[in-house]
């Protein structure tokens, strides 16, 4: 089992921009779906991409930790002293190598590379950044070799390594995934980012998400634009990762319409730039029926 962690976490805009994170406190295990939601503004997105790393944000205080079991990972025994992360302190591509994922994270446009070329690719990346970080006794890497980590985007032929996942082995995986997600065949061999419309941006972050197996994954507003069908046909993808692969899950969301498919265990309400309160499944319905301002109203008043 896996458990991120947020310790009152304070974030602002980077380079003396104003203070949007103001102690977030949240965690989230292996097998829990938790929705975290609140009015516009309130920090949701910022949340997100403080735990991704984005730039344009500066942690002032507190921490995202991860922890680990020893038998987190199929086919490795984690020794005691690599059980927990700051994922702060990561790269990208080790905070996915930790069992972090954080939505779908490619460059805009890369010409000539189709989407089961790239999905391979993060895999056996994130698979090798693994064996790196987890090996017993490894050095820190050197500079050089943190540079030749990001994903490497090529077309595959001539770059396997040993260890890697093959490509028929892959596509076979990739099939199974994409059936889960009513995904059409075709899409396969898209090429990245081509024309791909909103919904399939979102359907796309969910394959990845499944082919990539995180012990966490963090999806900002996966729901935002799709229709009905679409939203079902994720959901299904969410709950699956959940179901099937055991992951923790924190769906990050304005709207209650997709935890009617999507049931959380735990729902946070961020308020102001931290939780300002949480509970279970009804938390969502008395959100839908009555809005946020109660819950500001009740805030504010045991300040
Ligand atoms: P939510 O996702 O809950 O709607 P956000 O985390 O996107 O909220 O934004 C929280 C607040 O921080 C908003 O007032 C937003 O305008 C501000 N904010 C977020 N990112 C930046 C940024 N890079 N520069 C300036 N202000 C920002
Ligand atoms: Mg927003
Ligand atoms: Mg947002």
């Amino acid at each position: 089992m896996a458990r991120l962690q947020l310790k009152n976490l304070h974030a602002k805009v980077a380079e003396g921009g104003e203070k949007i994170l103001d102690g977030v406190d949240l965690e989230v295990s292996s097998g829990e779906i938790h929705a975290l939601m609140g009015p516009n503004g309130s920090g949701k997105s910022t949340t997100a991409k403080v735990i991704a790393g984005h730039p344009a944000y500066e942690v002032t205080e507190g921490e995202v930790l991860v922890h680990l079991d020893e038998d987190e990972f199929e086919g490795m025994t984690i020794p005691e002293e690599k059980r927990i992360w700051n994922l702060l302190d990561l790269e990208p591509n080790e905070r996915a190598a930790v069992g972090v994922f954080l939505g779908f994270q490619y460059p805009v446009e890369i010409e000539g590379v189709t989407m089961v070329n790239f999905l391979r690719t993060a895999l056996n990346a994130k698979l090798e950044e693994r064996d790196d970080l987890f090996e017993e006794g490894e050095e820190a890497e050197t500079e050089e070799e943190a540079e030749d980590s990001g994903y490497d985007t090529s077309p595959m032929e001539g770059n396997a390594d040993e260890g890697d996942v093959g490509v028929a082995e892959f596509q076979e995986l990739m099939a199974e995934k994409m059936d889960q997600l009513d995904m059409d065949t075709t899409f396969a061999q898209r090429y990245l980012n081509a024309g791909f419309s909103g919904g399939e941006k979102k359907q796309n972050e969910v394959l990845q998400a499944a082919i990539l197996e995180p012990s966490i994954a963090v999806l900002d507003e996966i729901d935002s634009g799709l229709d009905i069908d679409r939203l079902q046909d994720v959901s299904k993808g969410i709950n699956a990762l959940r179901d099937e692969q055991g992951a923790g899950i924190l769906q990050i969301t304005h709207y209650q319409r997709i935890l009617d498919y999507v049931e959380p265990d735990h729902v946070h309400v961020m308020l102001d730039g931290k939780i300002a309160t949480s509970g279970g499944p009804e938390l969502a319905e008395r959100l839908e029926n009555e809005g946020y301002d109660w819950v500001r109203e009740e805030a504010y008043e045991t300040a």
